[in-house]
């Protein structure tokens, strides 16, 4: 399972992935991305690993999380 993450030290706002994944990112008044809190599938990998790839400040993430059973 892959989500998507801000390293906060990093993102300086400018929102380039709020364009880029307009359906997992939006911006908030200030500009900074909320990130959209849902598995990334393996069809929506590819397009994600491009955004990651994109950001200036190389603070987003496309992590692997471990699912538990609660
Ligand atoms: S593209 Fe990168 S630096 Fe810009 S808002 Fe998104 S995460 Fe932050």
């Amino acid at each position: 399972m892959k989500k998507l993450e801000i390293d906060w030290t990093r993102c300086d706002g400018h929102g380039l992935c709020g364009t880029l994944l307009p359906d997992d990112v939006w911006l908030d008044e200030w500009g900074f991305p909320v990130i959209r809190d849902r598995e990334i599938t393996r069809g929506e990998q590819a397009n994600a690993r491009r955004a990651v790839l994109a950001c200036p400040a190389l603070a987003l993430r496309l992590t692997r999380t471990v699912k538990r059973d609660s």
